[in-house]
């Protein structure tokens, strides 16, 4: 009973800071960490709500430090979506304490992620964010966005119940969307002509997995590479005929330029936190098709 007695004064709160939003004409602001999970919520809750992007354009979302103005600006609203990102954890915390009603939900809730510790997710409360860690990229899933999609509707759902039957019509639309998007990349990928795929940061072991691809990372342990890795994945790549290698903005591009030279293969620059999820997907397909 006390439990129900929380969550209802919980959703009371959450109801008069949308409702009051709504009197001033405008928007209730929703957070999220990054920008692939902002095309979700957009997709998800249409115009009913604003979304901003806790991470700033161009920067790395593992070593991000989030300054004391983003704790302000997060803590003035109502609702954020966590992912499992190191920086998540101190801002959240930080921004609970300015605003104990912040609500924090876990769009990773219930997804198994690589190198993640045991954790149990204990409901609600402000602050608590997923610290085990693990791979975080598992937008690039296109099954593991999914999940992702179900996690934000139920939240949204909770915070805007006069939204329900419009949450559940952009959710059905949503999961026919990416189920689509999976469609057309596993298809372009049945035939591609080599199954090594070079990476200079491990963002993509979600993706590679989904459709049958190996990955060579050249980052090493969220560092440029010593010569002698970069030197056997040079010799692996070689060996495997890999035709193009991946770089991302967020990171020096050296290294993949150098292996690229040596293995005369094309370096390609891929930004796995675009906000068009859809054409991101497409786009790596197509490149790792060799079309
Ligand atoms: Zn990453």
């Amino acid at each position: 009973m006390i439990n129900r007695a929380l969550r209802a004064s919980l959703l009371f709160c959450l109801g008069t800071f949308f409702a009051s939003g709504t009197m001033a004409r405008e928007k209730p602001v929703v957070f999220v960490s990054i920008p692939p999970q902002a095309w979700l919520v957009k997709r998800l809750a249409g115009e009913s709500v604003e979304v901003q992007t806790l991470l700033p354009a161009g920067a790395d979302p593992h070593t991000y430090e989030p300054s004391a103005r983003q704790v302000k600006r997060l803590s003035e609203t109502a609702l954020v979506f966590t992912l499992g990102l190191p920086f998540e954890a101190r801002l959240v915390l930080q921004a609970g304490k300015l605003n104990p009603a912040l609500k924090v939900v876990a769009m990773d809730a219930g997804i198994p992620k690589h190198g993640a510790g045991t954790h149990e997710h204990h409901g609600t409360e402000p602050g608590h964010v997923c610290a085990a860690g693990g791979d975080p990229h598992i937008w690039l899933s296109p099954r593991l966005l999914c999940a992702m999609a179900s996690n934000t509707v139920a939240a949204l759902e909770a915070a805007l119940p006069q939204q329900g039957a419009a949450l559940e019509g952009a959710l059905a639309k949503t999961l026919d969307d990416i189920r689509e998007t999976d469609e057309a990349v596993r298809a372009r990928l049945r035939n591609a002509p080599v199954k090594i795929w070079v990476v200079y940061h491990p963002s993509w072991r979600y993706f590679a997995e989904e459709y049958g691809l190996s990955l060579l990372v050249l980052e090493q342990d969220g560092k440029a590479p010593a010569a002698r890795h970069l030197a056997e994945v040079i010799r692996h790549a070689k060996e495997a005929g890999v035709k193009v290698v991946f770089a991302e903005p967020q990171y020096d591009v050296k290294p993949a330029q150098t292996l690229a030279t040596h293995i005369g293969a094309r370096l390609v620059l891929v930004d796995p936190l675009s906000e068009a999820w859809p054409s991101l997907m497409r786009d790596v397909a197509k490149i790792l098709a060799g079309d």
